[in-house]
């Protein structure tokens, strides 16, 4: 069978469309590759971010170019520095770093002067209309629209009226200033689009000085050109924009920066648009944007997600021409091969039954030693305190066992993973009929996987020590939406009416000790449960542990 993309390595994967675009222009001749990631600061990135971030450095560090950051911050109501900072940490942590930080309130003065240079040369004109008249007048994508009645104003008096619109001599919305391009354009976006409109507001870099902002359309292909990249990525639905992004970069002469676009990612159970997630934190659904529910980098980072397993997510994803859903399996997936790796093994009960071992001495103590990770020798052993009573899981005990059940049941054996064979004698019930106390008996000749007689036992669970646990608090997460897709609601519904009311489980788990000593951040493996990441929450009586995953693949099976 033919491997799907997900399944090849980086190496064996044929070129993306993108690349292959860039190995054309570079056999042409082109020398030179240069990309840039545009955040809006309005709001911190998430997952699909993460995936243009990998793109956009990615694509420049494979052939020897450079990618910047810029901050897309034309839009001054809804951005703060809280974001920017947020972004350049995020981006730091996924592992790459830009060769410049740039904003496009930077270059507003040099905007400006383009402006007033298609003014001059008629191809701009400032209008009197409303927004809400221009949209009316814009006609549909069958019947052209119709021209302002001051589309025709002097180059003299669009001076002026642009000059005092700059000066603050009008109200927000009374004037705006559109490129005079074709009212019947069959490109809506074509029918003179808005450049500049007032906007009295605090920008968090440029303060007061400006009350005028340009739109999106006319900002971001002249920042690019200001910058000289070559490469301009942005996701689908800005196709539409391509012409106009070409138009002013023509009209004004300056360097040919040239848009490509991609599909943006979207996950299943996962909502994507900052706007969503924005309302998420809001509402107090989530405890904000760390919360590690969230698809932000911050909340993956907090819930144990690794750069790695990012960056290998982003190159499984690849690059595609049209929309798709990927499967939240494929995430998870790539965060379990990363941290069975590097991530060390530990043993905690999620929800305890007390085993006595009654023939074992009453004040002994052994030190158990246990292998740190399997699959990497360097980790090394620590030691384990194992005495007379233990917790085991209750699902790892079974009164009355179906056939294939290989755990602890009545009269049946199990090993206790690097310890002993225990044998169950006695079931103790409190007046509910719940198992309180499981008493059994070991083996004393079947440490290090051997037994008395040779005999062997098919099942191994987990267990800790009573006496040397340590109580900590567990967080077990579920996917937030219980639909698909955010978009896919029903008639009068919203996506907050998917909410899974179940996304957070709390619990209290009993772990060995030398779990009391991580720091947060530090990531584990709870032998047969998960991966589980300390969380900042913690405190010195009590650690907190986030699970960032489970152990069981979904993905793999699904395929
Ligand atoms: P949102 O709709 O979530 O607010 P946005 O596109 O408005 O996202 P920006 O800050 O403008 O957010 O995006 C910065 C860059 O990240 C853009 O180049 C954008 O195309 C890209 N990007 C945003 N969301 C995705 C996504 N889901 N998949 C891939 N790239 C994305
Ligand atoms: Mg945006």
């Amino acid at each position: 069978m033919e491997k799907t993309n997900e399944e090849l390595a980086p190496a064996e994967r044929p070129l993306n469309f993108l690349e292959e675009i860039i190995e054309e222009s570079m056999a042409k001749g082109e020398k030179r590759v240069q990309t840039r990631f545009p955040p809006e600061p309005n709001g911190y990135l998430h997952i699909g971010h993460a995936k243009s971030i990998c793109l956009n450095f990615g694509l420049a560090k494979k052939y020897g170019g450079k990618c910047n950051l810029r901050f897309d911050d034309t839009n001054p109501v809804k951005e703060d520095v809280e974001y920017v900072d947020s972004i350049k940490e995020d981006i730091k942590w996924l592992g790459f770093d830009w060769a410049a930080e740039y904003y496009a309130s930077d270059y507003f003065e040099q905007l400006y002067d383009w402006a007033v240079e298609l003014i001059k040369r008629g191809k701009a004109y400032v209008d009197d209309q409303t927004q809400e008249e221009i949209r009316q007048r814009r006609g549909t994508v069958t019947e052209p629209g119709e021209e302002s009645p001051w589309r025709d104003r002097s180059v003299e008096e669009n001076l002026d009226l642009f000059a005092r619109m700059r000066a603050g001599e009008f109200a927000d919305g009374e004037k705006v200033l559109r490129a005079k391009i074709d009212m019947a354009h069959p490109n809506m976006l074509m029918r003179d689009p808005i450049m500049y409109r007032i906007l009295h507001a605090h920008h968090h870099r440029t303060g007061d000085k400006w009350c005028i902002y340009p739109m999106y359309d006319y900002a971001h292909g002249q920042c690019d050109s200001i910058e000289r990249v070559t490469h301009s990525m942005c996701t689908l639905e800005f196709d539409v924009h391509r012409p106009l992004y070409d138009w002013f970069i023509q009209e004004l002469g300056i360097f040919p920066s040239h848009q490509y676009e991609f599909a943006r990612l979207n996950l299943t159970h996962t909502m994507m648009s900052k706007r969503k997630l924005l309302q998420l934190v809001q509402n107090k659904v989530v405890t904000g944007w760390d919360d590690p529910r969230m698809p932000t980098i911050v909340a993956l980072r907090r819930r144990g997600y690794t750069p790695e397993s990012l960056r290998m997510f982003a190159e499984k994803v690849g690059v595609a021409k049209r929309d798709n859903v990927i499967d939240l399996g494929l995430l998870e997936f790539c965060v379990r091969e990363d941290l069975n790796k590097i991530a060390e093994r530990r043993m905690a009960v999620l929800d305890p039954i007390k085993v006595v071992i009654t023939n074992y001495p009453e004040d002994k103590v052994e030190e158990v030693e246990c292998v740190n990770n399997p699959e990497d020798e360097a980790a090394g052993k620590r030691r384990v305190p194992f005495s007379r009573e233990i917790y085991i899981e209750r699902d790892d005990f079974m009164e009355e066992p179906p056939k294939k059940y290989f755990r602890l049941s009545p009269g049946k054996e199990v090993r206790l993973r690097y310890a002993y064979l225990i044998r169950c004698d006695e079931v103790i019930k409190d007046t509910d009929g719940t198992v309180t106390e499981l008493r059994c008996t070991y083996d004393p000749e079947s440490g290090h996987g051997g037994s008395s007689d040779g005999r062997r036992v098919k099942g191994v669970i987990h267990w800790v020590s009573v006496p040397h646990a340590v109580k900590t608090e567990v967080r077990l997460f579920d996917r937030l939406l219980l639909n698909d897709s955010a978009d896919d609601v029903e008639e009068g519904k919203t996506f907050m009416d998917y909410i899974n009311p179940d996304s957070l489980v709390v619990k209290t788990a009993y772990a060995e000790p030398s779990l009391a000593d991580a720091s947060i951040g530090d990531k584990f493996q709870f032998e047969r449960i998960g991966y589980f990441c300390k969380d900042k929450d913690s405190t010195a009586e009590r650690a907190v542990f986030n699970r960032t995953v489970t152990l069981k693949d979904s993905w793999a099976k699904m395929k």
